[in-house]
């Protein structure tokens, strides 16, 4: 792994840097990417800093939306990618047109796809490795820049309740509300949903199994989504509705494509389930990942894979 050092180094290195973060993006891919940008554009006015990605923000746009990035930009640039684990999800297929390819992310590195990279597993969110960047580099952190990093840290730790949530994380985003950002308009962007969304929520805890072991899952299909309007991406709001119950330790959300195909999505207060996903053209954190299952048949296989490492948790944690 590189040092943040040795990162800098590169950046101030090239003219023209093009930012890439994770397809289907989260509030910490668009987070990460844009207060890295624009803590770039602050500190290097000359350079041309772009963010790309397949404009694929969708609700997200009051974080950030991308920007115009012609093939020709790639000549000759440093491509930084933040909160992407692996090639296939990277949003915009150019990144690799560029010169010099850095990864910047809090996946376990499973792809070590770029030619530097800093990756670190513990950290919450890949915003707070940005602030830890920046504030390691001697940036300014301006209110423009904070906005993004703190929705990214309040998107990726459930507003501070996951795991990795540390005191540092309280360290980072204190430092960034100092800024004087809005962050109840932040939390509140992050956390409301739609009247919509809402009846899918209640959708999953009206479909939902829960196994005796505490693996619990429930299936979203298209006319679930289409009936009340809702997107694919939309409906992710719903992945943590089942840890909402008390008895639910481990679960899956599984949300029909229009292809037939289901989107997977996994989520863990305690047994890990990333190599579960693994096995389903998927990965992600120990306790949240995401997969891809063909049909009904593997989306059998992979609840009963959960069952299982659940009831394993429980024996080794009684
Ligand atoms: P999701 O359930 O889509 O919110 O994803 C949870 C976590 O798993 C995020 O950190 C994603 O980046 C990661 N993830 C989701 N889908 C995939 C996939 N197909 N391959 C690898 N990682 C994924």
């Amino acid at each position: 792994m590189s040092t943040f050092d040795e990162i800098y180094q590169k950046i101030k290195a090239y003219p023209t840097i093009i930012l890439h973060r994770h397809t289907s993006p989260d509030p910490d891919a668009i987070g990460s990417q844009a207060g890295l940008a624009r803590a770039l554009r602050a500190k290097f006015p000359d350079k041309k800093i772009l963010c790309a990605g397949e404009n694929d923000e969708g609700d997200l746009a009051w974080i950030n939306t991308m920007d115009e990035v012609k093939p020709e930009d790639y000549k000759g640039a440093l491509v930084i990618t933040t909160d992407t684990a692996n090639t296939p999800r990277i949003s915009n297929k150019n990144y690799d047109k560029g010169n010099f390819l850095i990864k910047i992310d809090h996946h376990p590195d499973v792809d070590p796809y770029a030619d530097m990279s800093y990756v670190d597993p513990d950290a919450p969110a890949a915003s707070e490795i940005v602030v830890d960047f920046l504030n390691a580099e001697g940036f300014e952190i301006t209110p423009e820049v904070a906005y993004p990093l703190y929705a990214g840290i309040v998107g990726d730790t459930g507003r501070f309740m996951y795991q990795e949530t540390s005191a540092h994380t309280f360290d980072v985003a204190s430092q960034l509300a100092s800024t004087g950002i809005n962050i109840t308009e932040i939390a509140r962007n992050i956390s409301d949903v739609t009247f919509a969304q809402a009846k899918l929520q209640a959708a999953v805890m009206d479909y939902m199994t829960v196994d005796p072991s505490g693996a619990a899952y429930a299936v979203l299909t298209q006319a679930d989504l289409k009936k009340l309007g809702v997107t694919e991406d939309q409906a992710s709001v719903t992945v943590s509705t089942p840890g909402r119950i008390k008895d639910v330790i481990a679960w899956n959300v599984f949300v029909e494509k229009p292809d037939g195909t289901y989107r997977v999505h996994y989520r863990s207060k305690g047994p890990v389930i990333n190599h579960l996903a693994e096995k389903h053209d998927g990965g992600g954190h120990a306790l949240a990942s995401g997969a891809n299952a063909q049909d009904m048949d593997e989306v059998k296989q992979i609840f009963a894979e959960v069952v299982d490492v659940t009831k394993k948790y429980n024996e080794e944690h009684e």
